[in-house]
């Protein structure tokens, strides 16, 4: 049982403002493992103002950038030290199978930090270039000011690293508001954070539920909010960022689609490759190829393929280094998974593999991974985000129209190309209206480039020199002639 009774603001533990707290429950035993302050308005207030005066009085918007580098660089270290910990914390919270989570969860957020303290140093910061009248103008990227972070409990680590790298890297300090299902990992990372000895208020941790996090949005101390979480909160929160004119990043679901071209080789690793596309971190993943479309001559061939990979996952408690799948993150999360197993079934799809709960798992919400085939593009199962261990395959006849059915989609967040050719693969991809196509890759995303959403899957980009932006605002400083 990990329970802490402060909450990290400022640089200090400091008593909470009311006594409400959040039991955090595991999503394999449906036990409370574990226990913290539920932040509340006034929680939020002394936060802000932490993060306010280190903003306006503190050294770290104007340090050089290579000593906020060193300052994200101790930061990553600190969370290293403590990978193992954090892996199995946030594997109990949210059901991530422990073989993923330590690099899934912890590595990938230490590498975002690290690409960050690697980019900070040499980022064109400052522009001197000639004006109009051939006088000197200087064009800075000056910091945007108090970022806040709502990060959501399917990768919180890791989300919590795509906000502070870029954020810390352009001199703004943030306030990190964590999903109620998964504050403990938030508090493995408070403890990073006192380590890395960052100026005080730099970072600030308030985990909180939905009218505490709000307060946070609208608080007018907060000049930029970056928000990673469900379309329908981020409609929302974006609103509020319109009518306040702050600065706002939106990061929010997809319906990815996995493009099987009719040259692509099946081999198990491939075949591997694809379903963890779809299938990592149980499906809790808002870049998952949950559509695969393959031509109607290799449909049955591919069935086949993939009903044996995804029948043979092992399924079951996260903790165990074989497990592939895990539970989901709560009863509700089960609830509406099992929902749109049943929408599919009574729209006409059929589960090949799965299709249910898994008999052998009485406890924990856990759902079994599931490949649905005769699914058409009009199906919920193929519109909405199901967020869970559910692939659905559609046929395609042709090449266009496997490229229409992955643009028929509400989303644009990822997508990628199964082929043995690559440079058609990336033709193709150039034709998916995403935010990023991978070519025979599980992966959704590159530290190195940009990741964000075309349509309703968000507004903005992480990651890359390109997700610094969001976290300054230019300033033209016009210099006399001479
Ligand atoms: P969510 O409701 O969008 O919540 C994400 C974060 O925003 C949480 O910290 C949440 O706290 C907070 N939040 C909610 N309403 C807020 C408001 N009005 N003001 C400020 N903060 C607010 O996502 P969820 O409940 O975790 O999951 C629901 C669905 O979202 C999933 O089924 C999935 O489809 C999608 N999702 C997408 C991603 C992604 O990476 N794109 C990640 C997670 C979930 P509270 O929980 O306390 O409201
Ligand atoms: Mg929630």
């Amino acid at each position: 049982m990990q329970v802490r009774e402060q909450i990290y603001i400022g640089g200090e533990w400091v008593d909470p403002a009311g006594s409400d707290t959040i039991d955090v429950v595991s999503a394999h035993s449906e036990e409370v493992i574990g226990r913290v302050p539920d932040a509340t308005p006034a929680d939020v207030d002394r936060a802000v103002a932490a993060a306010r005066h280190a903003f306006d009085h503190g050294p770290w918007p104007h340090l050089d950038p290579a000593e906020r580098a060193a300052g994200i660089a101790r930061l990553s270290a600190a969370i290293q030290a403590r990978a193992q910990d954090i892996a199995d914390t946030i594997s109990q919270e949210n059901g991530s199978p422990k073989q993923w989570s330590i690099m899934g969860q912890v590595f990938s957020a230490t590498m975002v930090l690290d690409t960050y303290a690697g980019i900070a140093p040499g980022y064109q910061w400052v522009d001197d270039r000639t004006g109009a009248l051939g006088t000197p103008v200087r064009v800075r990227r000056a910091p945007v000011g108090v970022a806040a972070g709502i990060i959501p409990w399917n990768v919180p680590l890791f989300i919590a690293a795509l906000k502070m790298g870029p954020a810390l890297a352009a001199g703004c300090p943030i306030v990190l508001k964590p999903a109620p299902e998964t504050p403990l990992d938030g508090y493995l990372l408070a403890d990073a954070v006192h380590e890395a000895d960052l100026p005080p208020g730099v970072v600030n941790i308030v985990a909180a539920g939905r009218e505490t996090g709000e307060h946070l949005v609208r608080h007018p101390g907060i000049d930029k909010v970056s928000f990673t979480g469900s379309t329908a909160v981020g409609r929302h929160i974006g609103a509020i960022c319109g009518e306040h004119l702050k600065r706002c990043t939106l990061e929010l679901g997809g319906k990815s689609a996995a493009i099987v071209l009719d040259d692509w080789q099946i081999d198990d690793a491939a075949l591997g490759n694809l379903v963890m596309s779809g299938l990592m971190n149980n499906g809790q993943v808002c870049g998952a190829q949950s559509r695969i479309l393959v031509s109607r001559r290799r449909h049955d061939e591919l069935v086949d393929a993939l009903a044996a990979a995804v029948g043979a996952l092992k399924t079951g408690d996260p903790l165990e280094d074989d497990t592939v799948i895990g539970p989901l993150v709560a009863r509700r999360q089960q609830e509406r998974v099992q929902g749109f197993l049943d929408a599919g079934r009574s729209a006409g799809a059929r589960a090949v593999v799965g299709g249910g709960i898994p008999e052998h798992l009485e406890t924990g919400w856990y759902v079994e991974p599931t490949v649905f085939v005769d699914v058409t593009n009009d199906m919920p199962i193929a519109r909405e985000e199901i967020f869970g261990p559910v692939l659905s395959v559609i046929a395609y006849d042709d090449e266009a129209e496997a490229v229409a059915i992955a643009n028929d989609s509400d989303y644009g967040l990822c997508g990628s190309v199964w082929t043995s050719d690559a440079e058609h693969g990336a033709a193709v991809a150039a034709r998916v209206r995403t935010g990023v196509v991978a070519i025979n890759s599980a992966m959704i995303l590159d530290f190195n480039a940009p990741f964000g959403g075309f349509k309703a899957s968000g507004i903005g980009r992480e990651l890359g020199p390109e997700g610094i932006a969001p976290y300054t605002e230019y300033q033209s400083i016009i210099l006399p002639a001479g």
